[in-house]
């Protein structure tokens, strides 16, 4: 597929996305191609188009791949394309996720319930923390006060049921705790998760001062290798088996399973392999095995 506007070539998911910003889209093979047209795409093409309009992006920002939701995906093409965010010049207000500090109201499920209520949330890279209050009463203080040190943030619209949902985890007392919010607003959703990224990346550069951007950009948030329903019987394995969510997480090779998929924390965790004996765990499949 060809955008013959901006005079590049994108595959079929993108296509779609920049039609919608109207952006004038053709098959290569299916439509009618002008001479002028040819000519101008031949002048043009996808590395003129990266050299402009990819000229300065921040190494935190997300690059959607190609298996991403629809919102990173959407936005992405609207950043660089609609409102040129990466073009180099510098902007006036500054981006919003390039302050080091982001305040708003992000829709949060209740702990032990399925409702989503209206929370302020305040990210602070000087602080390196996520803040977020309970009430709209901000006098009572804060309801959690959380470091970025090993905060992840990730996508989730399938799990959560919303096209913007977000699931932000970190390390509790002795679990994890994940939170999970939305935002109607698509560019403020994802202006959250890079806002989120640019601080966990100034964390990073902080904790690791000789890290290159090649080691440290992998971690600043990660994406779940696998997720989803599995039985489980217990220790005696005389138990009935339950159905549990399971995740298995890159990060120090963890298995999770919770009770329900959007569950506050975990019940258990099991370890894969020690590091010391070279185990990891990565996203790829062996050769010959059946996709899952
Ligand atoms: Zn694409």
């Amino acid at each position: 597929w060809a955008c013959f506007k901006l005079g590049v070539f994108v595959c079929l998911n993108c296509s779609g996305i920049h039609r919608n910003l109207s952006s004038r889209v053709k098959s290569i093979r299916l439509d009618f191609w002008e001479d002028e047209l040819v000519e101008f795409m031949k002048s043009a093409g996808n590395a003129k188009a990266r050299a402009l309009y990819e000229k300065a992006i921040p190494p935190f920002y997300y690059r959607p791949q190609e298996n991403d939701c629809n919102v990173l995906r959407e936005q992405w093409i609207r950043a660089k394309y609609q409102r040129m965010e990466f073009s180099g010049e510098t902007k006036y207000p500054p981006l919003s996720y390039t302050t080091g500090f982001y305040e708003g109201i992000l829709w949060k499920k209740g702990k032990n319930n399925m409702q989503f209520q209206k929370r302020k949330f305040i990210l602070s890279e000087r602080e390196f923390t996520l803040t977020y209050y309970n009430k709209q009463d901000e006098s009572k203080g804060p309801k959690a006060v959380i470091s970025i040190k090993d905060l992840n943030a990730t996508f989730q619209p399938q799990k959560i049921g919303h096209p913007h949902g977000l699931q932000i985890s970190y390390q509790g007392d002795d679990h994890i705790r994940n939170l999970y919010v939305y935002h109607e607003g698509s560019e403020e959703i994802v202006s959250w998760y890079n806002a989120i990224r640019a601080a966990r990346y100034a964390y990073l550069k902080t904790a690791y001062p000789t890290g290159s951007n090649e080691e440290l950009v992998p971690k600043i948030t990660r994406n779940y290798l696998k997720e989803g329903y599995m039985e489980k019987t217990g220790p005696l394995q005389k138990e009935a088996f339950k159905k549990r969510w399971f995740i298995l997480d890159s990060e120090n090779r963890k298995l999770l399973y919770l009770r329900d998929k959007l569950d506050a924390e975990e019940l258990g965790v099991l370890f894969i392999g020690t590091e010391s004996n070279g185990y990891s765990i990565k996203a790829c499949a062996p050769k010959h095995a059946r996709g899952n």
